[in-house]
């Protein structure tokens, strides 16, 4: 199928070709004739498969056809994200595919200053891409009203209600038309999102391109054991050895992400953390140089990292395992996106092997365990182990990497020898990141640390 064949605008078609988009992927296959006809959509799809075209290119299409009627320019597309990465870089999107059309777009996020969004709207906007603590503001200032609203985009909704939203997408809910035209998208389906759903969609139709709670299917998955104090050495090991030029480290907490990147550092890789602490500057400018080669190593937390379009990332790394088993889909879909293959490797410690369980059941695959040589786990009690208990011995299912494979016709764990493989790594001081490893459970920020201000507004 192409694009042309799908109805849309040639201005909007126009903007496709210079992006070098050849055809539709399976998702905008599905998603743009249902937008188009004006249905509420559910969308299961993860990031890394053209969602955001898959929304946006109809949504501008109806937008159009409706463009410079009735008075005052008000906000007719409400796109809502659960980060402020997220709006950034759907607001990016949207930009770019709006190029030739005449719409405003104004992309609104906590964290900076929120009077160049309100000179913006006082201008006028017609597309609106904002977090809900965001968007809740300008609301209570009553700096906007969205009474005008066409499309309503959830994206990542999954992700908006582990974060604690759902007050705030209820609330602003009610500031809403009951006439708009809704599209949820989110990559997994708890029951939580369906009543959501319920709630929100009008006979929805039901958009999937790969079975929910599935893992992406150009990555490969590797799944080393490993000593939780060993992990940093061999992960600096295995990127210096494989010559790794652009790595995503997942982290579970802020803490972790800090102090992994200085130790990553001292160890001659230059590495950069963001996590929810860090300023919004600070966070643009370390994916900025991540994005640049300027940085090698970005560690994030799940939540900093969540949506990240990040183009040719080849190596993603759960340093631990996420609390969630739903965000190691999450995590391993930064990297194989958009036809791309990629390798996601899960470091491993024995008291984690039941997380993994979890996520094995989640995915629906069984995932090899491999051991490196010189990183043979120490089977010491790991710190969950009950006091008078014995340590749990849960032998990894294949030793090395010779004989290991991925499960249901996946790639085997790796190509040739292992990075550990080949020469036991040298007797080094170890040092420990992991002792203390904690988790945070995700929520908002209250509203006092939202913090400052800046203009995000993009006009035509
Ligand atoms: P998304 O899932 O929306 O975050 O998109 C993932 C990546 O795929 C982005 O870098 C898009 O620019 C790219 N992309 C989206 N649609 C297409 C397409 N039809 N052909 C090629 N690349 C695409």
């Amino acid at each position: 199928m192409s694009f042309n064949e799908l109805g849309l605008s040639p201005h909007i078609l126009r903007a496709v070709k210079e992006l070098g988009y050849e055809q539709p992927t399976p998702i905008q296959q599905q998603a743009i004739p249902a937008i188009l006809a004006g249905q509420d959509v559910l969308g299961g799809a993860q990031t890394g498969t053209g969602k955001t075209a898959g929304f946006t290119l109809p949504m501008l299409h109806r937008l159009l056809a409706n463009h410079g009627r009735g008075g005052r320019r008000q906000v007719r597309a409400l796109v809502l994200t659960p980060t402020r990465e997220l709006a950034a870089q759907v607001g990016e999107s949207i930009i770019k595919y709006a190029h030739h059309l005449p719409f405003r777009t104004l992309i609104a996020y906590g964290g900076v200053s929120i009077k160049p969004n309100l000179d913006a709207i006082k201008l006028g906007v017609d597309i609106l891409v904002a977090t809900p603590g965001r968007l809740l503001d300008l609301l209570t200032q009553g700096a906007l009203t969205l009474t005008q609203l066409e499309v309503l985009v959830l994206d990542e909704a999954d992700r908006m209600l582990d974060m604690g939203f759902i007050t705030d997408i209820r609330r602003i809910m009610k500031a809403l038309p009951d006439t708009r035209q809704t599209l949820l998208f989110s990559a997994t389906f708890s029951s939580d999102i369906k009543a959501l759903a319920d709630d929100l969609l009008r006979e929805p139709t039901l958009i999937e391109v790969d079975p929910s709670n599935t893992a992406a299917d150009q990555v490969t998955q590797r799944i080393i054991q490993v000593d939780r104090e060993r992990r940093r050495e061999l992960l600096s090991h295995m990127i210096g050895r494989g010559n790794w030029q652009r790595v995503l480290v997942f982290v579970r907490t802020k803490q972790i992400a800090d102090r992994l990147a200085q130790q990553m550092q001292k160890d001659g890789l230059n590495t950069v953390a963001i996590h929810g602490d860090k300023s919004q500057g600070a966070r643009n400018r370390a994916l900025a140089d991540f994005r640049e080669g300027k940085v090698r190593v970005l560690v994030a937390t799940d939540i900093a990292a969540r949506g990240l379009d990040i183009d040719q990332l080849p190596h993603v790394i759960n340093f631990e395992l996420p609390q969630m088993a739903e965000d190691y889909i999450h995590r391993i879909g930064r990297t194989g996106r958009a036809g791309r293959g990629g390798e996601a490797i899960s470091l491993v410690s024995q008291d984690e092997l039941g997380q993994l369980k979890d996520i094995e059941a989640l995915i629906g695959q069984s995932l090899q365990v491999e051991i490196l040589d010189g990183y043979e786990p120490s089977g010491k009690p790991s710190r969950q182990t009950l006091p008078g208990s014995k340590p749990v011995q849960n032998p990894p299912r294949a030793r090395g990497h010779a004989n290991a494979k991925g499960g249901k016709g996946k790639p085997a764990a790796g190509k040739g020898k292992s990075e550990g493989s080949k020469k036991p790594a040298p007797a080094r001081k170890r040092e420990v990141v992991g002792e203390d490893i904690g988790f945070t459970p995700m929520r908002r920020l209250p509203k006092a640390q939202r913090g400052d201000f800046q203009d995000n507004s993009n006009e035509e």
